[in-house]
């Protein structure tokens, strides 16, 4: 799943590529690039950083121009070394940036774009991201006050989902952070303490900082996908009902979840 962790794997793995270097070619196959010029717009141009946060990824080039990236639940990152097999068709490719004999490929979109800096501050979307569940210097503070600004009747497992809450947790790292601290993810988030709210980030801060770097997202899995097995800690069946206005599907033990 494209949460922020898997995003910092990739930006991690394309750093190293691109980070400080003109790439050789920039090529946007995708139709609906057709008219965008972006090889021409970026001739010459050095990536100047690699950034993640939350689930975005920006590559930003000198001279003010920055991709941004959010790949939803369908699109994907690859870098590929010479003679790599690409995980998806060539045809899915959006974008192939290389640098050497490295191709740096995002597959399926959906959101692929050129910014400028100025338009990247002035993105609502981007500027009320919360803070970065991944970040060393996550604002727990900033996170609580989010939160308690948010509809309190709201359950706490989606009110995790709110990027202008806490960006990067997903519906997987949802689950498996209520799981893993014991919270009813059903629980109006106005009955969830601090000192909960903030156990839910805790746990999963460890987790996904150790999965961006590993790549390795799927051993965290514990109740995620499990509905009607038993609960690895209480062999209560767990459950599956989708949550809130996205109806997204969650997953919980009702036996040792409160
Ligand atoms: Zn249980």
């Amino acid at each position: 799943m494209p949460e922020g962790d898997t995003i910092h794997y990739a930006a991690n793995r394309i750093r190293p590529v691109l980070a400080g270097q003109i790439p050789d070619a920039i090529e946007t196959p995708h139709p609906r690039f057709g008219a965008d010029r972006w090889d021409e717009r970026l001739a010459g141009r050095a990536v100047e950083a690699v950034e993640a946060h939350g689930k975005h990824l920006f590559l930003r080039f000198e001279g003010d121009l920055t991709i941004h990236s959010h790949l939803r639940m369908s699109g994907s990152w690859g870098v590929f070394g010479p003679g790599r097999r690409w995980h998806r068709s060539p045809r899915r490719a959006w974008m192939i940036i290389s640098r050497s004999d490295i191709k740096v490929v995002e597959f399926d979109g959906p959101v692929l774009e050129l910014i400028t800096e100025t338009r990247r501050r002035f993105d609502r979307r981007l500027a009320m991201l919360g803070p970065d569940v991944i970040a060393t210097d996550f604002d727990e503070q900033r996170f609580l006050r989010r939160l308690r600004e948010d509809d309190p009747t709201r359950p706490i497992g989606d009110a995790l989902l709110d990027q202008r809450t806490v960006a990067g947790i997903g519906n997987l790292w949802k689950v498996e952070a209520c799981f893993g601290t014991q919270i009813d993810p059903w629980r109006r988030s106005a009955e969830v303490s601090d000192d909960e709210a903030l156990a839910l980030v805790r746990w999963a801060r460890p987790r996904m900082q150790e999965s961006a770097r590993t790549g390795m997202q799927d051993k965290y899995r514990v109740v995620y996908g499990r509905s009607g097995r038993p609960c690895p800690r209480c062999a209560t069946i767990v459950q599956k009902k989708g949550q809130w206005d996205d109806n997204r599907p969650t997953y919980w033990c009702p036996g040792c979840q409160r």
